[in-house]
Order: structure tokens, then sequence, then C-alpha cells
């Protein structure tokens, strides 16, 4: 094993989503943050103005961090009945690029300890390593 290389160049990582639903779950300091071009498409899509969409849609962190509201059960506030995301085609860069952040994709053990949330790590295809880059990038470009 070259140790050299991240880990997600180590190994093949497989990964295919079942629509399980919990990554839209907040809690335990899990929180979907906005990036600087999320809260506007969000709000073109559903044709929200800026005071509407703050108050229906948006929380804040401890430290004051724009984030999606959510229901007491933890429930994102665009979650529907069937799991499905009310705002999928707009979706924040967070969801659309989990679960391949940097904080998971490094280690095995930061893989292996989110597959105890996400079912569909582990399973389905391997994903290529440029894949995964090219989602880290997008990660990277959205918290820059
Ligand atoms: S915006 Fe959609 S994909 Fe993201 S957490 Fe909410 S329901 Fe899930
Ligand atoms: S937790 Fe994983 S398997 Fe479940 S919906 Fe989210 S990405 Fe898909």
């Amino acid at each position: 094993m070259d140790v050299m290389k991240p880990f997600f160049e180590q190994q093949p990582l497989r990964f295919g989503c079942t629509g399980c639903g919990r990554c839209c779950i907040a809690g335990n300091d899990y929180f979907v943050y906005l990036g600087s071009e999320d809260a506007g498409r969000i709000r073109g899509y559903l044709g929200l103005s800026v005071d509407w969409f703050r108050r229906r849609y948006l929380g804040k962190t401890a430290d004051g961090d724009p984030v999606l509201a959510y229901h007491a059960d933890g429930r994102c506030v665009f979650l529907q009945n069937d799991n499905s995301c009310r705002i999928y085609p707009v979706r924040p860069v967070q969801c659309r690029t989990y679960p391949f952040w940097p904080e998971v994709t490094n280690s095995k053990t930061a893989w292996q300890r989110e597959s105890r949330r996400c079912e569909g790590i582990n399973r389905g295809p391997g994903i290529p390593v440029t894949t995964i880059r090219r989602i880290l990038n997008a990660c990277h470009v959205n918290s820059g």
C-alpha cells in the first residue's frame, strides 16, 4: 500500500445510495451549511423572496453560520415524506457531494465511521478516483 496516496486512492471506495434519507437528518452538530451560491439557487428554484426564505427555511448554528432549518425530529425542512428532496435539482453543494467530503475520504477510519450513518457506503460500484477528485474539488470551491 502506498501510504503517500490519499486514502481514496489506496483502494476503490464503493458507494451506492439507497435513498434512506439519513444524511438529511440533522442533530449532534450535523447541519446542512449553505455555501455562497446555494441560497440564491434554492430561492430562485422556489421563487421566494430573501426574507421569506430566511424566515421559513434558514437556521443558524451557535456560531451564527447559516444552515438549512430542520424539524424537531431533525429532518431537513426540504426532506419529503417519501425521503425525496423537494429541491433536489438545486440542493446545496454539501448534499450533492456527500459522502465524498475531505474529512470522510481522508482516512479509512473516517470512511468506516461514516458508514454507520450512510448505508450506501461500501455498497454498489467502486467510484473512480477522477470522480472523487472532482467532487472534492467542488467541496473546496464551495467552502472557499
Ligand atoms: S436539501 Fe435535500 S438533500 Fe439536502 S439535506 Fe435537505 S432534503 Fe436532504
Ligand atoms: S445516508 Fe447514504 S444511502 Fe442514505 S440517502 Fe444519504 S447518501 Fe443515500
